[in-house]
């Protein structure tokens, strides 16, 4: 018997009724959002109810920003490889080339942008990462996506990476981003899958009292939990369709991660497994619009 309450609602289909997954209100770490994990009754999407927005202000605070502007998984070269990929997957339509990057941290995604010949310019609510990126000449401001004037921008490409499942209301970015983006342009969305093989592997172990690998990918700060289905969803709702998506297994060589010799163990044997029924951890989607935005439901 779903559960239902007026104050909670899905931030994909805006629907009250809802499941209990785990209740994960104890926060494990500085950077962390506490919450109950739900999955909505009707459109299956998996979200975080944070009960104060409070929390979600607290683990963005004092050194996020740096920790995140340090890390070696924004100035790596597997980032730079990876995002090279990323972007040699667009449609190739042999018109203008005018990039944004959302939340572009230090500007590594922009540099790679420029290299393939695009215009790139990115946004980002961190003073510190823009900071970084303006040293390096790159275009970045440190602006929300709801501040970038719509009728002066009509980008070719848009990219959102690593950054969704941190979004508390997705589909009024999500929506921003359709209005800001050309006829023709692309939106790429890189996130978690959390129907993955990992995760059916976590939710067992979970069932038998283990709990460590469900509290490291639900108990962090991400607050939505996409798979493709309520991806595809999220995209229909805000005028975007689907056009294809791209699945690929952890990288040994991806640095920022720390995993004891077991754990990575775990993670590529499982990664693996799930990415050859299609169930890999993680993707990328390519999204266009459609002639209008749908209403929720
Ligand atoms: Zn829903």
């Amino acid at each position: 018997m779903p559960n239902e309450s007026k104050n909670i609602l899905c931030p994909v289909c805006g629907y009250s009724g809802y499941k209990l997954f785990y209740d994960l209100r104890t926060k494990r770490c500085k950077f962390a959002i506490p919450g109950l994990i739900l999955k909505c009754s009707r459109c299956l999407m998996v979200y975080k109810h944070v009960a104060s927005v409070k929390f979600v202000e607290e683990a963005y605070g004092e050194g996020y920003a740096d920790c995140m502007n340090s890390s070696l998984y924004g100035s790596s070269k597997y980032a730079y490889d990876f995002f090279r990929k990323v972007l040699k997957k667009l449609r190739q339509t042999g018109g203008p080339k005018r990039l944004l990057d959302i939340g572009t941290g230090t500007g590594l995604l922009l540099v790679v942008a420029q290299s393939l010949g695009y215009k790139a310019e990115g946004i980002d609510c961190s003073r510190g990462g823009v900071d970084k990126a303006k040293q390096k000449g790159l275009d970045v401001k440190c602006i929300d996506v709801c501040d970038i004037n719509p009728e002066k921008k009509s980008f070719n490409v848009i990219t959102l990476m690593d950054n969704i499942e941190h979004l508390l209301d997705p589909i009024s970015v999500l929506k921003k981003i359709r209005t800001i983006l050309g006829p023709e342009g692309q939106l790429v969305i890189y996130t978690p899958n959390h129907r993955s093989f990992i995760v059916a592997i976590a939710r067992f172990l979970y069932k038998i009292g283990i709990t460590f690998p469900i509290n490291n990918i639900f108990g962090g700060n991400h607050v939505c939990f996409f798979d493709e289905r309520s991806l595809k969803k999220a995209l229909n709702i805000a005028g975007f369709e689907m056009e294809y998506s791209w699945r690929f297994t952890y990288n040994i060589k991806r640095p920022g991660d720390k995993f004891s010799f077991v754990n990575l163990l775990f993670v590529i044997v499982f990664d693996w497994f799930g990415w050859l029924f299609g169930r890999s951890f993680r993707i990328v989607v390519y999204a266009k619009k459609t002639m209008k935005s749908n209403r929720c439901g």
